[in-house]
């Protein structure tokens, strides 16, 4: 046991992965969860995602001396507000946001004295959303980054030992470097992602369903990441607005020089491209973080969208 009492805020993809895999391996004595809807509610009582739930988050937090911020980006602010006052002496406040620096400007002013505030993002996650779609082998062999104040805090070291149970990787660093990193690796990506798939539906209407017909690989995984959570990926966006814009400028940058040389007919600039971007899958797949590796019931693909 590494908590006696976590409750988890928002009862979705995350917060359900978490529940399910701290309820197999007893990492808390007791898990309480609460969402905003009933529907969803009843859903985590009938799939056993916590060990109780109840009505508001106000109640969820009682005595608890862990709490997991699981809403999306926008909604961390609202919750933090209603929770603040119910908050344990002692507690530890953490979220499972996938931007930082805004999670921390919106959650900390409503934290009273006493009350240790980790922010966290584990970098697992599908397209798939909502209390159904948990699975409590999600972030087996993934990473777990913690952002907090005060690396040095033992709340911080409490909080590494539930992630590395719950399978991942933790590893600390500043909020604005996250942001600036999982605008590279995330949030840029599944922004082109979503443009591409926007174009292809503008060609669709003219080319009578050839698009979804031929469809091949690379327009398939776009697919598949531009139809996660229209919420979730709208409010990462507004809150990793600098870093995100940033990448995107370099990234235009970048596809201007692609275009010439397509123009051009420059194939040796084409081929140098190209060989150093495999080397970066290389990389990944060295690394172990092309997929989990073992097959957890779940296509390949349905466990890449990572936010
Ligand atoms: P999810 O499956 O859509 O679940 C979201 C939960 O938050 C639901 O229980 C929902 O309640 C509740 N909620 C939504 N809007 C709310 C609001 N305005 N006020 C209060 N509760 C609200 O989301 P998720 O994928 O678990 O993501 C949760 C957090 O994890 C997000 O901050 C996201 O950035 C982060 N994250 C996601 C991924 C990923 O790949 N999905 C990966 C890492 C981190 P109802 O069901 O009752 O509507």
């Amino acid at each position: 046991m590494i908590y006696r009492r976590v409750a988890l805020i928002g009862l979705g993809l995350i917060a359900g992965s978490m529940g399910l895999r701290m309820r197999r391996d007893d990492l808390a004595q007791e898990i309480v969860g609460t969402a905003r809807s009933a529907e969803t509610r009843s859903v985590a009582v009938e799939l056993g995602l916590c060990d109780r739930v109840v009505d508001t988050p106000e109640a969820a937090v009682a005595d608890a001396d862990l709490v997991v911020l699981c809403v999306p980006v926008g909604a961390m602010a609202d919750v933090a507000r209603r929770i603040g006052p119910h908050l344990a002496p002692g507690a530890t406040v953490t979220d499972v946001g996938s931007v930082k620096r805004e999670v921390v400007a919106a959650v900390a002013p409503h934290l009273p004295d006493g009350v240790d505030f980790v922010p966290a993002h584990p970098v697992a996650g599908t397209e798939h959303s909502g209390p159904r779609s948990g699975f409590a082998e999600l972030f087996e062999n993934r990473w777990c980054l913690l952002t907090p104040e005060r690396p040095a805090d033992p709340a911080v070291a409490r909080l590494t030992r539930l992630w590395r149970a719950l399978g991942s990787n933790v590893e600390v660093m500043d909020a604005d470097h996250h942001d600036l990193v999982l605008a590279v690796t995330s949030h840029a990506p599944h922004l082109i992602a979503y443009t591409m798939v926007g174009v292809a539906d503008d060609l669709r209407r003219v080319t009578d369903s050839e698009v979804i017909k031929y469809s091949a690989a690379g327009f398939r995984d776009f697919t598949r990441i531009a139809a996660s959570d229209p919420v979730m990926w709208r409010d990462v966006f507004l809150n990793n607005r600098d870093a995100t814009l940033e990448i995107l400028g370099r990234f235009t940058e970048e596809l201007f020089a692609l275009q010439r040389a397509i123009r051009t007919g420059d194939g040796e600039m084409l081929h140098d491209y190209f060989t150093r971007t495999r080397a970066i899958r290389r990389g990944i797949i060295e690394a172990g973080q092309d997929t989990d590796a073992p097959d957890f019931g779940r296509s390949k693909s349905d466990r890449e969208g990572v936010a």
